[in-house]
């Protein structure tokens, strides 16, 4: 009768401590599951899919996106490759007002500040980047800039009067030297030019021809990147730069230009960013491991400026 008893006790408490442990595990379970990022994202209205995809970037994206309504741009606007964090308010309203276009462009086109129009809103150039300093249509030079080492440059090098840096001199000519073992000739046609020259060159084409076909062709006095001594519009002995495009000179630099720091600044099918059109013959100084970068990339300097940069 006794041992009866204790066995009915025995297994009482082996049920209860069952029933315990289980219902324990069930509530630690549920709570974790109540402060995860899973359900947290859930309840703002995230899909599975887009769960998945949250939870695998990294620790500061993942937080933001905590802190943030839901709004079906965030996510793609995320993996965007130059999607910059600070920009993230502005992406949204451009993508609200401009549905049809896409996410890489939209992160682009704010990056770069090209939502607004030339001119619109123009920034003084951050002149501590150096060699590497944005003039464009939204990023001006001081009127009176003139860079204090500006050299001449030799005949063989350029047509008469040209002056440029002479760190960018430097790399010009080795870059003329290694193209002339190949029978090629590049000559410097347009480098240096001093903000009164801009200002007259602007002026005769606005006079001319009116203000928009002038911000078409010439760029504003303080906005053209031949101010910063940096630049230089090449051609071969024969050519124009409007047909240098054809030549095997152009083919080169294509391909080495990079090697010895300079970029082409103004490619095809990139005046919406850059503010310019096409133009085979403008190649800009920034340094060969700058260059190198923007050649892998395939970027504008103007986009990497944005997102390495500036950022
Ligand atoms: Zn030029």
């Amino acid at each position: 009768m006794e041992r009866i008893k204790n066995k009915k006790v025995i297994i009482i408490i082996a049920v209860v401590l069952v029933v315990l442990i289980i219902g324990t595990i069930i509530g630690f379970k549920t709570y974790n599951y109540l402060k995860s990022n899973k359900y947290k994202l859930k309840k703002l209205g995230y899909n599975e899919k887009e769960i998945s995809t949250v939870l695998k970037m990294d620790k500061e994206k993942l937080e933001t996106i905590l802190s943030l309504e839901y709004n079906e741009h965030i996510i793609p606007l995320f993996q965007e490759k130059y999607f910059i964090l600070s920009n993230l308010n502005k992406y949204l309203n451009y993508k609200d007002k401009n549905k049809k276009v896409d996410y890489n462009e939209v992160v682009t086109l704010i990056n770069v500040g090209a939502d607004k129009d030339w001119y619109e809103e123009p920034i003084k150039t951050d002149m501590s980047k150096e060699y590497l300093i944005l003039v464009n249509k939204y990023n001006y030079l001081e009127e009176g800039y003139k860079p204090d080492d500006l050299v001449n440059m030799g005949l063989q090098f350029a047509f008469q009067g040209k002056q440029i840096r002479s760190e960018v001199y430097e790399a010009f000519k080795k870059l003329v030297k290694t193209a002339k073992l190949e029978n090629l000739t590049i000559v410097a046609n347009s480098t240096f030019r001093t903000y009164e020259y801009q200002n007259g060159l602007y002026n005769r084409y606005k006079n001319d021809y009116g203000k928009e076909y002038a911000d078409n062709y010439a760029a504003r006095p303080g906005y053209s990147e031949h101010q910063t001594g940096l630049s230089i519009d090449v051609s071969t002995l024969s050519s124009t730069m409007d047909n240098f495009e054809q030549t095997e000179e152009f083919n080169w630099l294509q391909e080495h230009a990079h090697e010895y720091g300079f970029i082409l600044r103004y490619p095809k099918d990139k005046e919406h960013i850059t503010g310019y059109k096409y133009e085979s013959w403008h190649y800009r100084y920034v340094g060969i491991e700058t260059a190198t970068k923007i050649h892998e990339l395939g970027i504008t300097f103007d986009e990497y400026y944005a997102y390495f940069l500036e950022k």
